[in-house]
C-alpha cells in the first residue's frame, strides 16, 4: 500500500521519572501514517516506558504526546494529575491497541470470547457483531478454526497471535507491541512477525520493541535505536544495521549476539 505522509504520532520533549530514576529524557519523535516503526536498544533504556506511556498508561512527567488527535500532556509547572489528563489517557488507548511479551489472554475465556471482549464491554458493540469481526479478526491472524478454544490449548503464537487479534478488535489506529516474540521457542517467531507485516501491508500504523534484528532490519520503514532514555540514532533498517552512526549505536550492535 502507498505509504500516507499524514503524521499519525508527534512526542514532543517527553520525560518520565520513576522516583529519582530519570527514565525517559526528552524523547521526541513523529511517525506518520502506515509506518512500522521498530524500537531497539539495551534493557533498561526505556523502551517499554516509552511505550506505555504511548498508550496513556503512564503519568507524563512533562513534554507532549499527540496521537490521531488526542493528546497528553503535561508541564513542569502543572505537576497535578488531573482529571482532563486521565480522561485524555483513557481516550488514547480506544486509539492505540497493545500487545506485550507475555500472552495477555483471560484463560477462563474461549479465543473467542477474549477477542469480542472490549468491543461488547467498552464500546457496547452487539455482541452478533462483535463475534462477526471478532471471527473476520481471528481469520486474518490465521486462527480461523480455533473460535472455541482456550488459551491453554493454543501454541505461544497462536496466542500472541489472538493476542494481536484482540487488540485490533477495538479498531484502533496505532499497534503498539513491546519485544512480542521474546517468549517465543524460534520456531514460532515467523509466524507472529508475518501478522505485522501484513498488517503494515494493510497500512496500520505500528510500533514495535524488538529483538528481532533481521525484522527490525527488513520490515520497518525505520529503525529508533535508544539508549539512557533517550532517542540516539534514527535510520533506515539497512543502514543502521551496516553503518550505524552514534558511537553508542555502533557499540550496541557491536555487542548482539
Ligand atoms: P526497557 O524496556 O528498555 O528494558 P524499561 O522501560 O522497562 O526499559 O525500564 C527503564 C527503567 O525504568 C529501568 O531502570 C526500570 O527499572 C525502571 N522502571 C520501569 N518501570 C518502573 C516502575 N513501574 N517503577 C519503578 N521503576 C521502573
Ligand atoms: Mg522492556
Amino acid at each position: 500500500m502507498e505509504k500516507n505522509s499524514e503524521v499519525l504520532i508527534t512526542v514532543e520533549g517527553l520525560h518520565k521519572r520513576f522516583e529519582d530514576e530519570h527514565v525517559l529524557r526528552g524523547v521526541s519523535i513523529t511517525i506518520k501514517e502506515g509506518d512500522l516503526v521498530s524500537i531497539i536498544g539495551p534493557s533498561g533504556c526505556g523502551k517499554s516506558t516509552f511505550l506505555r506511556c504511548l498508550n496513556g498508561l503512564e503519568y507524563l512527567d512533562s513534554g507532549r504526546i499527540e496521537i490521531a488527535g488526542v493528546t497528553l500532556s503535561r508541564s513542569l509547572s502543572d505537576q497535578a494529575i488531573t482529571r482532563s489528563f486521565m480522561e485524555a489517557a483513557h481516550e488514547m488507548r480506544k486509539e492505540v491497541g497493545i500487545v506485550f511479551q507475555g500472552f495477555n489472554l483471560f484463560p477462563h475465556k474461549t479465543v473467542l470470547e477474549n477477542v469480542m471482549l472490549a468491543p461488547v464491554v467498552v464500546k457496547k458493540t452487539p455482541k452478533d457483531e462483535a463475534e462477526d469481526s471478532a471471527l473476520r479478526l481471528l481469520e486474518k491472524v490465521g486462527l480461523k478454526g480455533y473460535a472455541n478454544r482456550y488459551p491453554v490449548t493454543l501454541s505461544g503464537g497462536q496466542a500472541q497471535r489472538a493476542a494481536i487479534a484482540r487488540a485490533l478488535a477495538m479498531a484502533p489506529k496505532v499497534m503498539l507491541y513491546d519485544e512480542p516474540t521474546s517468549a517465543l521457542d524460534p520456531e514460532l517467531v515467523g509466524e507472529v512477525l508475518q501478522v505485522m507485516r501484513d498488517l503494515d501491508s494493510e497500512g496500520m500504523t505500528q510500533v514495535v520493541v524488538t529483538h528481532a534484528m533481521h525484522f527490525a532490519r527488513d520490515a520497518s520503514d525505520y529503525v529508533v535505536f535508544m539508549d539512557q532514555g533517550e532517542i540516539v540514532e534514527v535510520a533506515d533498517g539497512d543502514e543502521i544495521f551496516s553503518n550505524p552512526v552514534n558511537d553508542r549505536t555502533k557499540d550496541f550492535l557491536r555487542h548482539l549476539a
